[in-house]
């Protein structure tokens, strides 16, 4: 896919984040083209309903208010660079990893993907996307099938195996989900794999606690290699808001997670809990699915993002 397509792509995807939060953004400005403290004060309540979180969005609001005394800015039209360069500040927090190069995989063999999400938020489709943006890199893609809780978990992950041109490693239902993590990465080992994306359980339906099932495989696959795995990414899925960032607390306190997938981007208007993920939890969005598509998932980069945000 092209750079144009990409954002074209991303563009659509983002259209009701965009209609939905800078929408409003917009018509608030054109109605009002004077600034005074009513309107940030209104522009405040947008970021807040657009799920930024009340307290970054009143973070966000004063250092725009500073901005506007500094530079003794008068017109209302001068808000929107001023709010743009605010949101990239912002999700510049959670460090590097959000500047689109998700996809480009470091030299280590096998690279080690852990899935970890609650059910429902998107894992399958984004192991699945995943798989086909390696695969079409040439390179060779082990996915482990270490939800052994949901009957139909291997079925759907089998779909999605085929159709991106990956080979799934799976056990009977019931089997011990860290013995199928552990032996996927012999299988990739032993099968010069270049990527093992293992896909968990998002809940449990025994008394296991869910935390310490993945801290088990964490640790399991860890004995082939300390650096296992490389990589641990948090699916949440953007429509849930509030709730998806209480979610990603929970695991980045007991998993170590190392990226978040942000998916169904495209199906809410309240993208500003990307802001929220970025700088509460300090862990960077690396990608964003914006659709059911396997091609709709996409490197998440903060610069792309914003322009997107507000492309016409
Ligand atoms: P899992 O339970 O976490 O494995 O979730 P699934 O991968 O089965 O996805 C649950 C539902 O969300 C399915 O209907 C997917 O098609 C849908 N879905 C996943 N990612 C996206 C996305 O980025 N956009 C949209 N619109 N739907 C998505």
């Amino acid at each position: 896919m092209g750079i144009l397509e990409g954002i074209g792509r991303l563009k659509q995807g983002l259209t009701r984040t965009r209609e939905g939060l800078l929408g409003s953004v917009a018509r608030l400005l054109l109605g009002r083209p004077l600034i005074n403290e009513e309107l940030l004060e209104e522009l405040e309540e947008i970021l807040i309903a657009s799920d930024v979180g009340a307290a970054l969005s009143s973070e966000v609001i004063a250092s725009i208010r500073r901005r506007v005394k500094e530079e003794a800015m008068a017109e209302s039209g001068g808000l929107l660079p001023v709010l743009k360069e605010e949101i990239r500040r912002q999700l510049s927090a959670g460090g590097p990893g959000s500047n689109g190069d998700a996809f480009s995989l470091p030299e280590t063999r096998p690279y080690v993907i852990l899935i970890v999400g609650v059910n429902g938020v998107g894992k399958t489709t984004t192991i699945g996307k995943l798989s086909h943006r390696y695969t079409a890199q040439g390179k060779r893609v082990l996915i482990a099938a270490a939800d052994t809780f949901r009957a139909a978990a291997n079925e759907q992950l089998e779909i999605w195996a085929k159709r991106s041109g990956a080979e799934l490693i799976s056990q009977a239902q019931g089997a011990d989900p860290a013995a199928v993590a552990f032996d996927a990465v012999m299988a990739a080992r032993s099968r010069s794999a270049d990527v093992v994306i293992i896909d968990t359980a998002g809940r449990l339906h025994t008394k296991v606690n869910l935390m310490e099932e993945l801290k088990k495989i964490r640790r399991v696959i860890s004995r082939h290699d300390p650096s296992f795995p490389n990589e641990v990414l948090l699916v949440i899925d953007a429509s849930t808001g509030q709730n998806g960032l209480h979610q990603a607390r929970q695991f980045a306190s007991s998993v170590g997670v190392t990226g978040v997938v942000l998916t169904k981007l495209d199906g809410t208007a309240k993208g500003g809990i990307v802001l929220a993920i970025a700088r509460e939890l300090n862990i960077p969005v690396k990608f964003i699915g914006v659709g059911e598509s396997i091609e709709d998932l996409q490197a998440f980069d903060r610069n792309a993002f914003v322009e997107a945000l507000f492309a016409q």
